[in-house]
């Protein structure tokens, strides 16, 4: 079905996690060059917490994406995690709890997600941020929505789009966070936050094969 439940958005989340934990390393690298290292180990860290409270979260769509966007805002350190965190607050605010959410009512939700993201962290485009990715993919995933692609194909858009955000972020200069300190030193290296977003729509597509 192309329709978007709780088990997959549950799954979505747990995938994302997992990605995470898998990338702890290169995220934090990235994040030396750049940052304070810490990255991965932010996320890692929280999404350990979020994907241990899966099995006892609200089981309903937008209760369950609020409350992983609470969990994360508690317990993801650093920037990453009120920007995260406030993403799935305002992207489970926007979705409801319709059981069966269509792909077009998920695109809108993903971009009061980035709406939230925005209010938060005031990025804008070409600042080398998670914007740099969330923002072109919530683009595709609504346009993809609209022309009523099957399901795992709204979300290889996404990812496609996702992924060209990300390495559009190596030839930015840093205009927000601890990379904007570098100035014309953060030119050349890939986004820690982008990166990490992009695995977001892995996760997305992972969790529809
Ligand atoms: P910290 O910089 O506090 O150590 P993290 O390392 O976890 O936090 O996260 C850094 C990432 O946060 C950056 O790579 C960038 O993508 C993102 N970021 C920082 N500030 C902002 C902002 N104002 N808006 C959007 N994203 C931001
Ligand atoms: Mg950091
Ligand atoms: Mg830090």
């Amino acid at each position: 079905s192309d329709r978007i439940t709780a088990e997959l958005l549950s799954r979505w989340v747990h995938e994302f996690g997992a990605l995470v934990s898998v990338h702890h390393d290169r995220l934090n690298a990235l994040d030396a060059a750049i940052g304070d290292a810490d990255h991965g180990t932010n996320l890692d860290r929280g999404f350990t917490v979020v994907a241990a409270g899966l099995p006892t979260a609200p089981q309903r769509p937008g209760d369950l994406i609020r409350h992983v966007g609470r969990t994360v805002v508690s317990n993801v350190g650093g920037a990453a995690g009120p920007l995260f965190g406030t993403f799935f607050v305002c992207l489970g605010d926007a979705i409801g709890n319709d059981p069966a959410l269509d792909t077009r009512r998920f695109a809108l939700g993903l971009r009061a997600g980035l709406a939230g993201v925005v209010a938060r962290g005031r990025a804008e485009p070409g600042d080398k941020t998670l914007y740099d990715v969330l923002a072109p993919a919530v683009d595709a995933i609504d346009a993809a929505a609209l022309a009523q692609y099957d399901l795992p194909d709204v979300f290889h858009a996404g990812l496609l789009a996702a992924s060209a955000g990300r390495d559009s972020t190596i030839d930015m200069l840093a205009r927000k966070g601890r990379a904007s300190y570098l100035g014309e030193r953060s030119v050349g290296h890939l986004d820690p936050g982008a990166t990490s977003a992009c695995l977001l729509f892995t996760a997305a597509t992972l969790s529809v094969t």
